[in-house]
C-alpha cells in the first residue's frame, strides 16, 4: 500500500507547527485543527495516523487533533461566477473521478451560468492548519 502521499502532507503540517512552536519555546499544543480539501486525494485515517506519529517523533504533545474537510469552490474565468462543487448535479462516477484527479474537472464540469469550461479551482485542493491552540 502506498501511503507516501499522506506522510508527505503530514510532514508539511508538522514542519509548520514545529517552527511555530520553536519560536514560542514550547512543545505542547492543546488543540490543532487541520483542514484538508475534498479534492486532495488522501486517506484520512492514514493522514491522521501519520500526523500523530510525526508529532510524537518530534517530541510535540498534541491534546486534540481534528481533521476537517473543506468544500471545493470553483470559479468561472469567463463570467466570474463562483460555486461549490457540491452544488452541481454530478454522477457518482464523475464525482469520484474528480476527487482522485482534480484536473478532470475541466473535462466534466461546466459553468452553471455560461457553460464555459474555463474554470479554476479556488479551494478544496490544499491542506493547512486552520487553528492551533497552545
Ligand atoms: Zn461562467
Amino acid at each position: 500500500m502506498d501511503s507516501m502521499h499522506e506522510w508527505a502532507l503530514a510532514e508539511a503540517i508538522v514542519e509548520t507547527a514545529y517552527s511555530f512552536l520553536s519560536e514560542r519555546k514550547t512543545r505542547k499544543i492543546i488543540s490543532l485543527n487541520v483542514v484538508i480539501g475534498i479534492l486532495q486525494s488522501a486517506d484520512r485515517e492514514v493522514l491522521k495516523f501519520a500526523l500523530t506519529e510525526l508529532f510524537k517523533s518530534r517530541g510535540i504533545e498534541v491534546g486534540e487533533l481534528r481533521l476537517d474537510e473543506e468544500e471545493a469552490l470553483l470559479r468561472c474565468r469567463s463570467c466570474s461566477k463562483t460555486w461549490r462543487l457540491g452544488d452541481l448535479d454530478l454522477s457518482d462516477d464523475v464525482r469520484e473521478a474528480v476527487h482522485f484527479i482534480p484536473e478532470v474537472i475541466h473535462a466534466y464540469v461546466k459553468c452553471p451560468n455560461c457553460n464555459s469550461q474555463d474554470l479554476e479551482i479556488v479551494s478544496g485542493r490544499g491542506i493547512y492548519i486552520a487553528s492551533m491552540e497552545l
